[in-house]
């Protein structure tokens, strides 16, 4: 401020005073971020002017009029900031300036006292206090109800994650992976309780320079200015943030302010849970907001005060795992927020080594045990989070709670089998149809994909009365003794045979990137498609079918070029055979523009198949084909499996349908997923190992290469990026030939904000990957 400027501020506010409360003093400016005044008479006597800005309405200054009145009427045992009223008894004071501004402000009682952060260290005596002024806070302000106490502001830690995409601020790589893992844990753990967090009128910023203290008791209670309705437990949190910055073990300390407050306010375990992603985000805030203003103005110390502290101790407590911090956190409560963790990782290995056979391996370098899932979020027995981006299973989100209900209503009233009536058969194999073109009319129903893929094989054969079939090159359908031997994946692969069956014919897998007709633009699809009929002169007798997946998973996320089924079909037809597309991976709306991803394609085939989503976890399994097909396979042999079309898997199988419908997910994945390939197809251009990215809706795959001119697969370095993401808490999977090729098939509810999130954490672990070598 310059010295004209400052004489003219000097001198507005002393009219302000004179005018509006008669008397005016000694006018200097306090620290902090706001415009606030402290006014001495003559005889020492202090107070606050506070100027409001243009963004403070009032209403706001009535609230937190309305506050400190009402803890004074509680006879709260601290000093608080009274607002003196001005002449009129208003509570806000005006004036117009000679240049027509309109300056605002309202004028407290000046408490005096010094500030926590001066007074350190804090003794467990005085930590309990501040708890319990805190609970005390909190359930008297409870009863304040104000229209426009329901205001945000950038402070506001119930929207934390208005910050999130300013991560990229942060010049850090250490330090942006630290707030990666902040947001992380806030979008996963505090957003799905927010719900179910009691809310009230908080004061929205007890740090350590607004609680004074004296003699090892709290005793004033500083600016209200930021008071709104939140989560009641937010306050807490922020307290806690501030008030453990410079303790050796901040999460003891909390502990004891916690135990404190938990005796006059009692917790509810989901607040208890929230605590410490919260405490984390406000900080974060903190760190993200001192960037932002830097850029506008470095010189204004008072805008980054906790600044240093605040990293420091992001620093810290991002080493610690949000189970562990509850668990600290709850230690003075008779809250416990894990019950029972069961084994430990270690525990369990040496568990599954002895009982389960070794052909059944867990995934990742250190494999993960979960103890939860809820929606794209699973989380480890740290209590850390993991945005799933691999598991197509779970469809509409980890445990969805309609999906729940369904099974557990169903399976409290009756569960019996096919052999019996119901409606739930009837009603969902109708439902299923409409999903499907018109010609698609017919179900049946087992319980796995290879179970369905197997019983899909067996019809194609009745109905044709021929054994052979064709398969694509990489293929996967299935683990039983057939499924094996029409799946390359697995004949050609690691402990197979190394070749096919004679009735099994195996077609080119049709690539766009790295196979035989790449390049070929428009006819890329076509000549693929072609191809198929070439391989079937060269088989002297009819076959019985065509088996492919609609999008090809296993085979590395291969996207068939267009017009590639509409060749291969006729030239499968033309065989005699009939065309099975397995939709296990890729069905019920994942490709967004389609509920199925043969559709995309524009053809119907004879069969489908439908697995994994459509259970939402639970074991069921589809197969739906034409009237005149399905009647070919009624020889005479009875068709019974014992669990399929179960009413409760039936009525599971509706609920999945009808959340897909109810919360638009189709459309969702379409959105989400463009907005993927789109950042995905920006790092591809910034990073030469990306050789290519392909997908549709949430159906992508990132190939990794060595080399753009030989497209060398980078093996050895897709398997690191899925570790190093796997650490930075993100799920995926390799797959294709070369099991170069990073796999994201997450559960349908993921957002726009989980996409952006895993587009700065792949660009940051790919730098971080080269630059390590
Ligand atoms: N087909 C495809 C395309 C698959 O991906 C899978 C499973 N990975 C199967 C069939 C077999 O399904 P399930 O494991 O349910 O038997």
């Amino acid at each position: 401020m310059t010295d004209k400027n400052s004489s003219y501020l000097t001198e507005t506010i002393t009219k302000l005073m004179e005018i509006e409360y008669d008397f005016s003093g000694e006018i200097s400016r306090l620290a902090g971020e706001n415009e606030n005044y402290l006014i001495k008479k003559d005889d020492g006597t202090c107070f606050v002017l506070k100027l409001a800005d243009d963004n403070t309405t009032a209403g706001m200054i009535e609230i937190e009029h309305l506050a400190v009145d009402q803890l004074i009427n509680a006879k709260l045992p601290i000093r608080l900031p009274r607002v003196i009223l001005t002449r009129t008894g208003s509570v806000q004071a005006r004036l117009m300036t000679k240049d027509r501004k309109e300056i605002r402000g309202r004028l407290l009682e000046f408490v005096k006292g010094k500030a926590w952060c001066q007074a350190l260290p804090a003794t467990n005596e005085l930590l309990e206090n501040l708890g319990t002024i805190i609970a005390q806070m909190n359930m008297d302000m409870s009863f304040i109800v104000h229209p426009d106490s329901k205001r945000t502001h950038h402070w506001d830690l119930a929207r934390a994650d208005q910050h999130r995409s300013k991560i990229y601020l942060i010049d850090s790589l250490e330090k942006r992976q630290i707030l990666e893992w902040v947001f992380h844990l806030y979008a996963a753990i505090v957003r799905p309780l927010f719900e179910s967090l009691p809310k009230s009128l908080i004061h929205g910023d007890i740090n350590d320079d607004n609680v004074l203290v004296s003699d090892e008791r709290v005793v004033g209670i500083l600016d209200f200015g930021d008071c709104l309705t939140n989560p009641t437990v937010c306050d807490l949190a922020i307290a806690l943030a501030y008030h453990t910055l410079d303790e050796d073990n901040p999460l003891e300390a909390a502990a004891t302010i916690i135990g404190a407050y938990h005796k006059i306010r009692p917790l509810s375990i989901d607040e208890m849970m929230a605590i410490f992603p919260l405490m984390c985000a406000r900080l974060a805030v903190s760190v993200i907001i001192s960037a932002q203003r830097k850029k506008i103005d470095p010189t204004m110390e008072n805008w980054f005060v906790s600044e240093k502290r605040a990293w420091k101790k992001l620093e810290v407590l991002s080493t610690t795992g949000p189970a562990q911090a509850a668990i600290i956190l709850a230690s003075k409560t008779n809250l416990e927020p894990f019950e029972n963790r069961g084994a430990s990782v270690t525990e369990l290995l040496k568990n599954r080594q002895r009982l389960i056979a070794p052909s059944v391996s867990p995934s990742y370098d250190k494999p993960l045990k979960f103890l939860k899932g809820k929606g794209q979020y699973l989380y480890d027995y740290n209590g850390r989070p993991f945005l799933d981006l691999y598991n197509n299973v779970c469809h509409v989100g980890h445990c969805h709670p309609k999906v729940v209900q369904a099974g557990q209503k169903q399976m409290a009233r009756l569960n019996t089998n096919t052999r019996y009536l119901y409606d739930g058969l009837t009603q969902y194999a109708q439902k299923l149809c409409d999903t499907l073109p018109r010609e698609l009319d017919t179900c049946f129903f087992v319980n796995s994909g290879s179970e369905a893929n197997e019983l899909a094989l067996r019809i194609a054969r009745v109905y044709t009365h021929q054994k052979d079939m064709l398969v694509v090159e990489n293929a996967f359908h299935g683990h039983t003794s057939s499924m094996i031997d029409i799946s390359p994946y697995k004949f050609m692969g690691q402990g197979g045979k190394g070749e096919p069956e004679p009735w099994v014919h195996v077609v080119p897998v049709p690539d766009g990137y790295r196979g035989k007709f790449k390049g070929r633009g428009e006819d890329t699809g076509k000549a693929y498609g072609n191809e198929v009929g070439e391989i079937l002169k060269n088989i002297p007798k009819p076959i019985a079918g065509f088996i492919t997946e609609s999008l090809l998973s296993c085979g590395g996320q291969v996207i068939p070029p267009h017009g590639y089924f509409k060749t291969a079909f006729k030239h499968v037809r033309d065989a005699g055979g009939l065309c099975i597309a397995d939709e296990i991976q890729a069905g019920f709306g994942r490709v967004g523009s389609h509920f199925w991803a043969f559709e995309l394609q524009s053809v119907v085939p004879d069969i489908v198949v439908m697995g994994k989503p459509i259970g939402n976890g639970h074991p069921m399994s589809a197969v739906v084909t034409r009237k005149e097909i399905a009647d070919s396979f009624a020889n005479g042999m009875e068709f019974f499996a014992t669990f399929g079309g179960n009413p409760v898997s039936c009525a599971i199988g509706m609920a999945v349908l009808d959340v897909i419908k109810d919360e638009g997910l189709q459309g969702h994945a379409k959105q989400v997923g463009a907005r993927m390939l789109e950042g995905l197809n920006g790092l591809k251009n910034k990073h030469d190992i990306i050789g290519d990215v392909r997908g549709i809706g949430l159906f992508i795959g990132i190939e990794l290469i060595k080399d753009k001119s030989t497209l060398a697969p980078a093996t050895r370095k897709a398997a690191e990026m899925v570790n190093r993401l796997k650490n930075r808490g993100i799920l995926l999977g390799t797959d294709g030939p070369f099991n170069n090729v990073i796999k994201i098939k997450p559960p349908m509810v993921i957002t726009k904000e989980d996409a952006d999130m895993f587009i700065r954490v792949f660009d940051d672990a790919l730098s971080n990957m080269k630059n390590a070598g």
